[in-house]
């Protein structure tokens, strides 16, 4: 405790310099030493070490000294040997991990780890790429010197087991028992989460350094790789503001953003690939082929190691279950007979969606798993107080929690680093089990892809939306996939192929992947509560036509590899001087408006045929058209165009560049960040500010077009923002206390949201002639408050639609909206709410009735509903619906000739069959959405706000609803286009600039 607050600040950049400067010549010394006697002699038989190693006292005596409760520690973790050699943590940092009160900044860990290596031949480090803002990311390798000399070689024997195209059974099986596996400890992506980080800095160093024969057969035979933080932007703000709620006493800032675009769901990425930090991991992982790769997280009591309660993926194969459990069994019963008690399995997570980190390493069939451990602190909790729930005996927990513990960060480190080294060193004695399991998950993907359908899918290169199909085909080899064109024209079966379409063979090992990513998913509704989504179809969320094929003959096809990034052929035909561009929905028809932001474009307000060609409604028509200089944005955005003489005759409206303000709240920017993504990635600027800021009025002023996406929570606490509770302001910005803060926004003080003189400036801003466009949460919002009138808002008890892929049906293909989409309905993905009721659209059905059938479900029988995911708590109750009706009876009723509002236009909705809704992913009660609208433009004033139900933007996995906003944005001051109702007075367009 006193040593924490003596380093409690870092020391100076000098002394740093100089420290450093002489460990790396006590380093450099000592390597060419070690290398010298390991070359004299061979190294000592690993099992054989007898004289007891000297104990590093000061270490060991602070290890026992900040242990709240003698139960939770064991032999593995309860004593540090010394190094003379290896700086131990309490040398580099003045601190060991587990210390109450201090955290440490990743780049403090990086540099620990850089000296690691440094000292010692049993470890390597290197940086695996950096974050958005400029962060390293890092890798520490540590086995046997003989091992990490030879570190190039295991790394090429990995490589070899992962294709069984190019190796015999023979050779398989010699590698097998040569090869080592690497299991890959990742930690430190969520941020609030802080203990694995800090434990990893003593797990690396005792792996290093201690001569138990336990250590040394984990060093012998196991390669382990560590990544201590892998959200490095979240973590420093995160450290930053724990010190400064520490040195202020005041209340710590929340931790608004961790990354640039993500908060918690930074590890639901592993589908999408937008951030660096999911991409960094899985470039290493195709690198390296870990056999196991962990991470860590801090949300359960007191350690819970992975399995899940089902439904598991139907895609895994029965190894990759089997293995989960099979290593699981081996923490929890090796930690029950240590007497340590809360380590459990099965009850927490389900074993369903692959968009998780360490799923990296299962769709490549690697072995992914991880641990929720009881909270770092860093602070100690005296009395850490469990509800029954968490610590009654259960089947799977026959060890449970204990209602009442004293709790702090030398326990969170001791359970979480002995399960590790158990886990690592089971793997270390089971090293051939897990390679080979490797080996056969690989071959059997192989094997299958041989064997039974589909033997390929097949992505039409020169479908409608080519671009987005290029895009899709980018991404999914930058995951591993191999992706091939066809040579020529073929059928196989009843599949026609064109020659240059895209064939992805399902005779390779990464044909888990593949099969997970493009089968259709179908969640039993009697199963566990899903952790998170339930439904995932790649082509589906991303509109893009692809056909699995059933006929083996196409493997036989000449078709040739892809080696690098492909790019839909942009093209003009004809030579005239207007430009005609089809609106295909592909979303780079957005980077090519906002790249020629200056050249007047056009909007089509009827579908049109032209030059033999049909065009969609909002077809772009570029009069006079400067083609020499669109010719290069044409092609790198990869669109067709026809160069014509003459304008085609069809109505058009100028598609104005809009000044776009984009609100956030300073109570939750994790969703907000995908929609921020999609913007910046498609090159689209706006001006981003708190929802505080809406309270300074004068917002038609400054823009067209305001964004305002999901907060989540209720309307109320939406409007109220933080509460104003405590007597300090809390400031988000970047201070010399928080030098990492501020990133993206800043405030002086973060409490309280738009409140009513803000919604009322929201008001005002339509009013004018804005564009509004809302999404989940805020959309019901609009409707509570009535910012929109004529629509309400419905929570439908027995409906249940988890992340889903449902139907989505246009029901007004002439509102801009709806432009260049040329189906009549597209998979969307919805998340259970909001549902929206039109007052006069309906009698009945409303909030739905009778419990529904889910539709094709099979059952799980004994499943039994257990935990659910900290980040789904079930919401507050919700206010009773707001009846429309009724409260247009009542106005007549008062005031006589008052006519109800007029009803927003509907562009989408649900199907009305129940029967016809679900497309992937899980649905029960889907009575009570049928009909009901998923995307609506409602007239206020002179302006308008368009409501979105589904969520165009989720997670960079929906890029086929992107253009359903982007089109809101692009014809912001025509969305009126196409409405055949009559308009009403005050619906109104006008141009107001
Ligand atoms: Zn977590």
């Amino acid at each position: 405790m006193m040593r924490g607050s003596l380093i409690g600040s870092l020391p100076t950049r000098g002394f740093m310099k100089r420290f450093l400067l002489a460990l790396t010549f006590l380093l450099a010394f000592y390597s060419v030493t070690a290398l010298k006697n390991a070359s004299a002699e061979a190294p000592p038989p690993a099992q054989t070490t007898t004289a007891p190693q000297k104990l590093d006292d000061e270490y060991t005596k602070l290890i026992k000294e900040y242990l709240q409760d003698s139960r939770i520690t064991t032999e593995l973790v309860d004593h540090m040997p010394a190094s003379d050699s290896v700086p131990s943590p309490l040398k580099f940092f003045g601190r060991i991990p587990g210390t109450p009160g201090e955290l440490t900044y990743s780049k403090d860990i990086n540099r620990y780890y850089e000296a690691l290596a440094q000292a010692s031949p049993r470890a390597k480090f290197w940086k695996i790429g950096k974050s958005e803002e400029g962060r390293d990311q890092v890798l520490l390798a540590i086995a046997d010197e003989d091992t990490i000399k030879d570190l190039d070689r295991y790394k090429s024997a990995l490589a070899q087991l992962t294709d069984p195209r190019k190796i015999t059974e023979e050779q398989a099986q010699a590698l097998i028992h040569t090869a080592k596996p690497i299991y890959w400890i990742t930690s430190g992506i969520h941020s609030p989460e802080t203990g694995g980080p800090e434990m990893l800095i003593e797990l690396a160093y005792r792996l290093m350094i201690e001569e138990t024969p336990f250590i040394q057969s984990i060093r012998k035979n196991v390669i382990v790789l560590i990544t201590p933080v892998v959200e490095t932007d979240g973590r420093e703000k995160q450290v930053d503001s724990y010190y400064y709620g520490k040195k202020t006493g005041k209340q710590r800032p929340p931790l608004m953003y961790w990354g640039r675009y993500a908060a918690h769901d930074n590890n639901r990425d592993g589908m999408g690939q937008l951030l660096k930090l999911t991409q960094n991991i899985t470039r290493e992982v195709l690198d390296w082929h870990p056999t196991v790769l962990h991470d860590l997280h801090e949300a359960q009591s007191y350690l819970y190691v992975s399995t899940g309660t089902g439904p598991y993926n139907n895609s895994l194969d029965p190894i990759a279950v089997n293995e989960w459990w099979l290593l699981a069994e081996t923490e929890v019963m090796e930690m029950a007979k240590r007497g340590v008690p809360g380590v459990f399995t099965y009850g927490f997570y389900d074993g369903w969606v692959p968009n998780y980190l360490f799923w990296i390493a299962i769709t490549h069939n690697s072995f992914g798993r991880f641990y929720e451990v009881q909270g770092y602190g860093p602070d100690l909790v005296p009395d850490l107080h469990l509800p029954d729930s968490t610590t009654s005996r259960e089947w799977y927990r026959a060890n449970p929690p204990l209602s009442s513990i004293k709790w702090g960060p030398r326990n969170n480190t001791n359970i979480q680093e002995s399960a590790l080294l158990l886990a690592l060193h089971k793997v270390a004695e089971d090293r051939n089990l897990y390679l080979e399991d490797y080996w056969m998950k690989n071959k059997r993907a192989v094997d299958k892809g041989r064997s039974q359908a589909p033997y390929a899918w097949v992505v039409p290169a020169g479908q409608r939306r080519r671009a987005d199909a290029a895009d899709m085909i980018n991404a999914l080899r930058a995951q591993g996939l191999e992706v091939q064109t066809a040579d020529s024209a073929f059928k196989a079966g009843t599949t026609e192929v064109a020659a240059g379409d895209y064939i992805v063979r399902a005779d390779q090992p990464y044909r888990t992947l593949a099969d997970m990513y493009f089968s259709v998913q179908n969640y039993p509704v009697a199963n566990p509560r899903p952790y998170d989504d339930t439904g995932w179809t790649m082509q589906y969320m991303r509109n893009i036509t692809l056909t699995p094929v059933k006929d083996r003959s196409i493997l036989d096809q000449p078709m040739t590899l892809i080696s690098e990034a492909v790019r839909a052929p942009g093209r003009i035909d004809g030579n005239g001087g207007t430009l005609i561009i089809d609106h295909t929905t592909d979303n780079a028809l957005m980077s090519f408006r906002f790249k020629n932001a200056r050249t007047k474009m056009l909007a089509a307000e009827d579908d049109f045929e032209f030059q033999g060609h049909k065009f969609r409604a909002g077809t772009f028509i570029i009069p006079n058209a400067n083609i020499d200089t669109l010719r290069a944005s044409i092609q790198e955005f990869g669109l067709s165009a026809w160069a014509v003489a003459s304008t085609p005759a069809v109505k058009t409206h100028e598609m104005e560049i809009p000044r776009i303000g984009y609100v956030h709240s300073w109570q939750n920017t994790q969703d907000e960040g995908w929609v921020r993504a999609a913007l910046d990635h498609y090159g689209v600027p706006y001006k981003y500010f708190a929802d505080q800021k809406l309270r300074e009025g004068n917002l038609r002023a400054k823009y067209d077009v305001i964004i305002y996406p999901d907060v989540s929570g209720t309307s109320q606490s939406i409007l109220r923002g933080i509460p104003k509770g405590g007597p300090d302001p809390i400031p988000y910005k970047k201070s010399n206390l928080t030098p990492n803060l501020g990133a993206l926004d800043e405030s002086d003080d973060i409490r309280g949201g738009m409140e009513a003189e803000g919604l009322a400036e929201l008001a005002k801003f339509v009013r004018a002639g804005g564009t509004l466009i809302t999404e989940g949460s805020t959309s019901a919002f609009v409707a509570d408050y009535g910012l929109v009138g004529g629509v309400s808002v419905e929570h439908p008890a027995q409906l249940f639609a988890r992340g889903s892929i449902l139907r989505g049906q246009f029901t007004d293909l002439k509102s801009p909206i709806a432009y260049g989409y040329d189906q009549k309905d597209i998979p969307v993905y919805f998340n259970q709410d909001p549902v929206f009721a039109i007052a006069e659209a309906r009698s009945g059905g409303g909030g739905g009735s009778g419990g529904g059938t889910a539709l094709g479900q099979n059952v799980t029988p004994n499943a039994v509903p257990i935990h659910i995911s900290p980040y789904d708590q079930p919401a507050e109750p919700a206010p009773p619906p707001f009846d429309e009706a009724a409260y247009t009876r009542q106005m007549r009723r008062l005031y006589g000739g008052v006519q109800p509002d007029v009803a927003p236009r509907i562009i989408m909705q649900f199907p009305k069959d129940p029967n016809d809704m679900l497309l992937s992913g899980t649905l029960s009660g889907g009575q009570a959405i049928s009909e009901r609208p998923l995307v609506l433009d409602a007239n206020v004033g002179k302006g308008h706000v368009v409501m979105f139900a589904l969520r165009p933007f989720w997670r960079w996995q929906t890029q086929g609803t992107y253009f359903l906003g982007f089109n809101a944005i692009l014809n912001w001051n025509h969305l009126d286009a196409g409405k055949t109702e009559p308009k009403t007075a005050n619906a109104e367009v006008g141009k107001v600039k």
